[in-house]
């Protein structure tokens, strides 16, 4: 009755936590994670800067998807 505690050792959210995208929980490798910064507006006293990390596929979903201009540029 008393083995709570060995269900949570099982994955450690600190190491995990930059790697998974925080929207669809999926297991992304750091350098493919889109950083996500919400800079509240100054005039807000209520909410405080944020940063997520997000794969891309939510990253387009929230329609903040950006190709490169080397990317789109390519018909000249
Ligand atoms: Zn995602």
């Amino acid at each position: 009755m008393t083995s709570l505690g060995t269900v949570m050792g099982d994955r450690s959210a600190h190491s995990t936590a930059e790697r998974e995208c925080y929207r669809c929980d999926r297991d992304v490798a750091t350098d493919e994670l889109f950083r996500v910064v919400v800079q509240p507006p100054a005039s807000s006293e209520r909410f405080a800067a944020a940063t997520r990390f997000c794969c891309a596929d939510c990253v387009a979903g929230m329609g903040m998807l950006e190709f490169a201009d080397r990317v789109v540029d390519s018909n000249g």
